[in-house]
């Protein structure tokens, strides 16, 4: 067949799974050193990208219509048509002005979010490893083509349906195309071209995950045509879930909308009673509704939390979904892996003890080979005991699946396992060549470290025999072992105790240490599933791994912001307390629990098992069910967990906590189960994740108090108002004009206020506690009380002082605007006086603020408006006046947080009992 020229419909009609390997390398043309790039770019043009045809983004259009999509907005175009039909026709014509300008507002607000919505879904694109022009390099899985070899291993999401060439233990999660829930064990043979799907054990496909091993693959298909391009429709349709808190909201404001409905209906039967035309009175009650139907909340909470995302990307915490924003304030306890959050994981092996007892140290840093091997007199190392620390490194480097190379430029580029990489590093500096050992010794088979295995060997052959290299955590490696190295190529029985004692001591320091061993197989090896044949100890060598530098200030931060800390680790006890001890995490060993104390068969029952963790505060050596188990049990317990993770094992934990965090280095599983992803790994980004979410929190209340009470101002007026016999005070168009346009601008620019000091020296709010907690229900009586009292004053003394309706409802409604103006500033703060909230930290409020006074001033001159709000200009003494009244409700708020500040010295936003 013509291969240049096949086609996506060939490719489909290929049963791949029946061909051998090479046949399949074949057809798709994919040499072994991987396509060129000029061959990838062909491809792309005839097969299209990596990727499923996405639900594209609404359009501005979309959004702007959907804004008409609200049960209010309905009732207003009514109102509007109504009013056409009674000849209004300037009414009408405003009530569409004002329909439309509250769209366009709300539009602007929703594509925003959108926008930055958009832009996180980009950061958490998928990667693949791949081989191009003869080297491994990493590419976004968007730009894999038919033919690309693809690398993979445990914690990889597959990128495309790719026949498998080479497998060690490599196994699969398929359920989401099969729907079975068992890992499927994958290898290179040809099988029957007439296989279902799932049998077919030769085949990887787009969307599953690798559970163990490693495998090596050719692409055969991409994007649409892959296997999950057919039932694509079922998969990406699942919507991400709104957040609980705008779910909440939005049932809030249907209840509040039911409740308004209710008291407008009264209203109307009241207003009916003393005469009013039915037209009018419908269209009052309509402007009622408005003005109390909080129905910006949920959009504007929306904002907020979108905001507050995008404000966590850039510190390095991406958000997989808005509610993550909302959980992250509440956290109680983190509970932190060590290598590589807590620490740098940069390991450098430091030090290494032969099983004789000599401690030879080793210089230099990072991920360099360069550096120099002394004895204990500061002399590099010579004789036979330069012998045994070769072998020793030898051994590491067969049993290893990092690479280290020098570059052209004289530097050093690495890629692989830390501790793999550092022992490399190891090698170069007895002036061995990594790459030299590892082509003399051809592997045969191989156990690939994985955490909860804690080692890792490689069966080579080397001339005749077959030889296994070890390496991994003592207590693991130990017990495999008959006899250490000695003297010069002798070899003595193991001495366990010494040996142990020696580990204990590199422990104790704070050293991570693995120990290293060899042996002979005698006879033959099965290669699925080879066995480890009694070994001889090479040696122990010690690793550091730096402490991240901000990490201490981190965890004293969380320490006042009343958030545990706690570390999950799966190493040794000594080196985690030794950590720890840095970290002032913990202090004594009674506080470090090991993974075999918690599963101590005489810890039976549930509260024993959370009463052992609750002493903890820091588990070592454990195992990624056992992390599970500690996550429930602290959930059990009360507390609102955050744990971090990065390994495929360390799903089932992510998901079960309030809030699973994974690692940027983590694998694909865990970025897919956990809700926040923290790109740098360092724990320091998690506390400004806590940070930011409080003030999101803190933000979301502040647009709820700005709403409900400016609300709750108008109704109660409207309804003093009436109870007094006065005239309505304002009209439906006026009050339209106050609730759709005036204040249509400032409540979203509050989720743009900047967080306030002191957030993270309070205690965490009660997951439970809602946002109308006390403090809230206060503030907002007393703030709408004071607008509508006042308000009710000056009207009845234009009323009553002969003032004609007309010119006193143009002084209520500019009244009512500079409320509004007023109290935005209020809102900026739950607890600090308004004037020390910095003007710089929300400019977008000013812009907010000045823009809703202009418009209604340019309202008072435009003849149109003027018209239809029954509006005219102000004198300037009247403005005076109008300033100075609108400035009670500053005043008095000023006091109430004076007051409250001195009957609790800690101010309460919400985090504290309210
Ligand atoms: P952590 O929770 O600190 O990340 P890991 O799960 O990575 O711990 O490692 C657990 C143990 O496995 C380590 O203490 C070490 O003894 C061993 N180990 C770590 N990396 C390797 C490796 N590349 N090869 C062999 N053993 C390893
Ligand atoms: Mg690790």
């Amino acid at each position: 067949m013509d291969r240049s020229s096949l086609t996506p419909d060939e490719s489909r009609a290929t049963a791949w799974h029946a061909l051998a390997a090479f046949e399949v390398a074949e057809r798709l043309e994919s040499p072994t050193g991987g396509l060129s790039d000029a061959e990838v770019a062909r491809r792309r043009g005839i097969f299209g990208e990596n990727a499923l045809p996405q639900k594209r983004p609404p359009t501005v259009l979309e959004v702007f219509l959907r804004q008409f999509m609200s049960p209010l907005i309905y009732v207003l175009l009514a109102a509007g048509i109504i009013s056409i039909l009674f000849a209004d026709v300037t009414d009408a014509g405003f009530i569409f002005v004002v329909i439309l300008l509250n769209a366009a507002i709300g539009t602007f607000q929703e594509v925003r979010a959108e926008r930055s919505a958009t832009a996180l879904q980009q950061m958490l694109r998928i990667h693949a490893r791949v081989r191009r022009d003869g080297r491994e390099v990493t590419v976004p899985a968007e730009d894999l083509v038919p033919g690309d070899r693809v690398v993979l291993e445990a914690g990889d999401r597959v990128p495309a349906d790719i026949r498998v060439i080479q497998a060690r233990s490599l196994t699969v999660d398929e359920s989401l195309l099969t729907g079975e829930s068992h890992a499927v064990e994958k290898n290179p043979d040809p099988i029957n071209a007439s296989a279902p799907l799932a049998d077919r054990r030769n085949m990887l496909y787009a969307g599953s995950t690798v559970t163990t091993g490693r495998g090596m693959g050719v692409v055969v298909a991409t994007g649409q045509y892959a296997e999950i391009g057919q039932i694509a429709e079922t998969v990406t349709a699942s919507e991400a879930g709104k957040p609980p808190l705008v779910i909440r909201m939005e049932d809030f404001s249907k209840k509040i909308s039911l409740a308004v409905l209710v008291a407008s209906g009264l209203l109307a039967i009241i207003v009916l009673g003393q005469g009013m035309p039915p037209f009018e009175v419908f269209f009052l009650a309509v402007a009622l509704a408005v003005s109390a139907i909080p129905e910006g909340l949920p959009v504007a909470l929306t904002v907020a939390l979108s905001i507050a995302a995008s404000r966590m990307a850039g510190r390095n915490v991406i958000v997989r979904y808005l509610a993550a924003v909302e959980s992250l304030g509440s956290c109680t306890l983190i509970a932190s892996d060590k290598t590589g959050t807590l620490t740098v994981n940069q390991q450098t092996a430091r030090v290494v003890l032969l099983p004789t007892g000599e401690e030879i140290s080793v210089t230099g840093a990072g991920y360099a080979g360069e550096g120099e091997v002394l004895d204990i007199h500061g002399a590099p190392v010579t004789g036979s005991v330069r012998d045994r620390v070769e072998s020793l490194a030898r051994a590491a480097t067969i049993t290893n699946e990092a690479v280290l190379e020098r570059t052209d430029e004289g530097g050093w580029t690495y890629r692989g396992d830390a501790i793999d990489v550092a022992f490399l590093a190891l090698t170069y500096k007895l002036g061995l060549d990594p790459a030299g050992i590892r082509e003399g010794a051809p592997a045969v088979a191989e156990i690939p470290f994985e955490s909860e295995r804690r080692y890792a060997a490689v069966w080579y052959r080397e001339g005749e025999a077959v030889r296994v290299a070890v390496k991994g955590a003592a207590e693991t490696v130990l017990p495999f072992c008959r006899t250490m190295a000695a003297g010069p190529g002798g070899s003595i029985p193991l001495d366990p105790d010494r040996v142990q004692e020696e580990h204990d001591t590199l422990t104790s320091r704070g050293y991570r240490v693995l120990a290293v061993a060899h042996g002979r197989v005698e006879g033959e090896i099965s290669a699925e599933n080879p066995e480890i044949p009694p070994l001889e100890l090479l040696g122990l060598v010690g690793f550091i791994d730096p402490i991240r530098p901000d990490v201490p200030d981190a965890i004293r931060r969380c320490r006042s912001a009343g958030v545990d800390v706690v570390m999950v680790t799966g190493d040794h006890p000594a080196t985690a307390l030794a950590i720890a001890r840095e970290l002032e995490i913990a202090d004594s060993p009674d506080e470090v629990v090991t993974g075999a104390e918690l599963g101590d068969p005489d810890v039976t029952t549930l509260p024993e098992f959370i009463d052992r963790v609750r002493g903890a505060r820091v588990f070592a050596r454990v195992t990624p069910l056992q992390k599970l188990q500690i996550v429930e049990a602290y959930r059990e317990s009360g507390a609102f967990v955050a744990v971090t993770g990065d390994g495929v094992n360390d799903a089932p934990a992510l998901r079960s906590a309030n809030i699973g965090v994974a690692m940027g280095s983590g694998t694909d599983v865990a970025k897919d189960t956990a809700s926040l992803i923290v790109t740098d790994d360092d724990f320091a980004s998690i506390v400004a994740g806590i940070e930011e979410g409080r003030y999101a929190y803190d933000n979301v209340r502040k647009v709820v108090y700005l709403l409900i009470s400016t609300g709750f101002a108008e109704v109660l007026l409207f309804m003093l108002a009436l109870l007094i016999g006065l005239p309505l005070p304002l009209l439906a168009v006026q009050l339209l004009w106050l609730n759709l346009v005036t204040n249509g601008i400032q409540d979203v620019a509050l989720a743009f206020e900047r967080g306030e000091p002191g957030v993270m020296s309070q205690p965490p709010r009660r997951p439970e506690e809602g946002v109308f907690n006390r403090l809230m229900i206060e503030e907002v009586l007393i703030s709408g009380t004071v607008i509508a009292l006042v308000a009710l004053g000056v009207w009845y003394w234009l009323i009553s002082n002969g003032w004609d309706e007309f010119a006193a409802r143009n002084l209520l409604v500019l009244l009512m605007v500079l409320f509004e103006n007023f109290h935005v500033f209020n809102c900026r703060s739950e607890y600090r006086s308004a004037f020390r909230v910095p003007i710089s930290n929300n400019y977008l409020l000013i812009a907010g603020v000045i823009a809703a006074q202009g418009i209604h001033i340019l309202a008072l001159y435009i003849p149109f408006f003027q018209d239809v709000l029954q509006v005219q200009p102000v004198s300037p003494v009247e403005w005076l006046v109008l300033l100075a009244l609108a400035s009670s409700v500053v005043i008095v708020m000023e006091i109430f947080k004076s007051v409250r500040k001195h009957r609790s010295p800690v101010h309460q936003t919400g985090y504290g009992v309210g």
